[in-house]
């Protein structure tokens, strides 16, 4: 991937995807949440890493999550620092704390960005971008 220059449009910035994370973007695509799960100890990583950061084992599988989690922090974002998120201001940036363990930043969207609190249960929700790239995000857990 080469460096984004001066286009004339200002296109949303988009995750490179390559063969260590093609799972990952497959998975969004397929309305799955799935982390590299270690062979070695079991436990779940993110962000996809060669080794696992527990017991240093490089064996690992694709496993799908529940894709529920807990609000472990949030933000709201005012201010434009990409031309292409002009129409989204504000909008929150939030820690996801997976059920699974892993954490992961995201958006919570559904609801006004300032309403997201810590401690909310969520769920992730897909959002396809372009054909190669769907966006894992998060909203609120639907009560029953
Ligand atoms: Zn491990």
């Amino acid at each position: 991937m080469t460096k984004s220059t001066d286009k004339p449009v200002p296109q949303r910035p988009l995750p490179t995807i390559d063969d260590d994370n093609r799972p990952f973007w497959d998975g969004a695509r397929a309305g799955e949440l799935r982390m590299q799960k270690c062979c070695g100890c079991g436990h779940i990583r993110y962000p996809i890493s060669e080794l696992c950061p527990q017991c240093l084992s490089g064996e690992f599988e694709w496993q799908r999550l529940s894709g529920r989690g807990k609000v472990f922090s949030t933000i709201v974002f005012h201010q434009i620092y990409h031309a292409a998120f002009a129409g989204e201001a504000p909008y929150n940036v939030s820690l996801i704390q997976l059920d699974e363990g892993p954490r992961m930043f995201s958006n919570v969207v559904g609801v006004p960005p300032s309403e997201v609190k810590v401690g909310d249960v969520v769920e992730a929700v897909f959002e396809p971008l372009t054909e190669d790239v769907t966006l894992p995000r998060f909203r609120m857990m639907q009560a029953g």
